[in-house]
């Protein structure tokens, strides 16, 4: 992958700036009716008719987000779209353009950036976002990547983060966990690479979790849903840092506690297993481990049939009285008070 002294792979050097941009980009067409100038202008130029405009942007940086040694390139790119589509997802918005900006050092080959665009593209083509614009330049070693994306939704249907109310459904969808334990895996699993590299490990069994870190899925199918049993959520965030810390955020924006059941927190039999492997609490990566791009949010209690009736949607709790704070309830009726970092008990432990 980053082989520069390879003969088989061409160097950054070889194209220069403006024929890389050709070359990277040549591949994507602009197929939304939003996407009025695509690449090759000084700017792109959109059009979101009657509805709002919303705007997200990320920056990833090597060695702080990502490590290029267990994440293929083809998964980064695709994974850096989610993560900026999860957060318009959050907003109940509908992404339709993203721009991809990058700084890359002559470590990196041109096959290496290929890899990386094959991640965007199809991340593009999944989701039917067109890719509108960027930009390129060098840096010194790693590899930065930024992306942002814009869509749209009408504005009576735009969720934030402050509109839960006492009493209201506190809702996830999928299972929370895995993509922590996933990395726990690709972190042991490179461990032993550099002590033995020619040994082979069989990660089938841990397929899921791995998945779960290296190709998430945002969840554009829940926002369709939603849509779909005309259920619009009083508040909602996307699960990047852990349930815990999300649910403090919609508690301080809606001014509201939450109570969550410790029994309701779905998580994969398949992860309860890395977490045995490992010795920690399968509870811990679910409150903690973050980067699921799972939806959390809040309902009305009338929509209780409708949500409960789901397979990926589960009630896990509801919101309370602010004074109350966020508490999870446990099996045993104890309460624990929700921290950033888990539950307090839990370092005491
Ligand atoms: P400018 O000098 O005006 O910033 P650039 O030469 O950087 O223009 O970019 C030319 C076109 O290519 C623009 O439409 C820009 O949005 C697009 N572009 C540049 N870099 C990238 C990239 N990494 N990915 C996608 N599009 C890009
Ligand atoms: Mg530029």
């Amino acid at each position: 992958m980053l082989e520069e002294k390879n003969p088989s792979k061409t160097a950054l050097s070889a194209l220069g700036e403006f024929a890389l941009i050709a070359h990277l980009t040549q591949n994507f067409k602009v197929e939304n009716k939003s996407s009025l100038v695509g690449i090759g202008d000084d700017a792109a130029v959109v059009e979101h008719a009657k509805e709002r405009t919303l705007i997200s942007t990320d920056l990833l940086v090597e060695g702080i987000h990502f490590d290029l040694s267990y994440m293929p390139l083809k998964h980064l790119g695709y994974k850096a779209v989610m993560v900026n589509l999860s957060d318009l997802y959050a907003m109940n918005a509908h992404p339709q353009q993203i721009t991809v900006s990058i700084a890359v050092s002559n470590r990196f080959t041109l096959e290496a950036l290929e890899d990386l665009y094959e991640g965007i593209a199809l991340a593009c083509k999944n989701y039917k976002v067109d890719l509108v614009g960027g930009d390129t330049t060098s840096s010194t070693t790693g590899l930065i990547l930024s992306i942002t994306a814009l869509g749209s939704a009408p504005k009576k249907k735009i969720v934030c983060r402050s509109g839960a109310k006492e009493n209201d459904l506190l809702v996830v969808s999928g299972d929370l966990g895995g993509a922590y334990a996933g990395l726990q895996i690709l972190e042991r699993e490179k461990a032993v690479f550099k002590v033995n590299p020619n040994e082979q490990p069989d990660l089938s069994p841990y397929s899921y979790s791995i998945g779960r870190q290296l190709k998430p899925e945002a969840r554009k199918d829940v926002v369709e849903l939603l849509n779909t049993l005309n259920i619009i959520p009083t508040a909602m965030i996307d699960i990047s840092d852990g349930l815990s810390s999300e649910i403090l955020h919609l508690s301080k924006a809606s001014g509201v506690g939450f109570q969550v059941f410790e029994e309701k927190i779905p998580i994969d039999p398949e992860v309860s297993l890395i977490c045995e492997e490992f010795k920690f609490n399968p509870l811990t990566a679910a409150l903690n481990g973050g980067e699921d791009y799972e939806l959390l949010f809040t309902v009305d209690q009338k929509h209780y049939d409708a949500i409960k009736s789901h397979p990926y949607l589960t009630v896990i709790g509801h919101a309370c009285e602010n004074s109350r704070g966020c508490n999870l309830v446990t099996g045993l009726g104890q309460q624990i008070e929700l921290t950033a970092q888990g539950w307090q008990s839990f370092s005491e432990e």
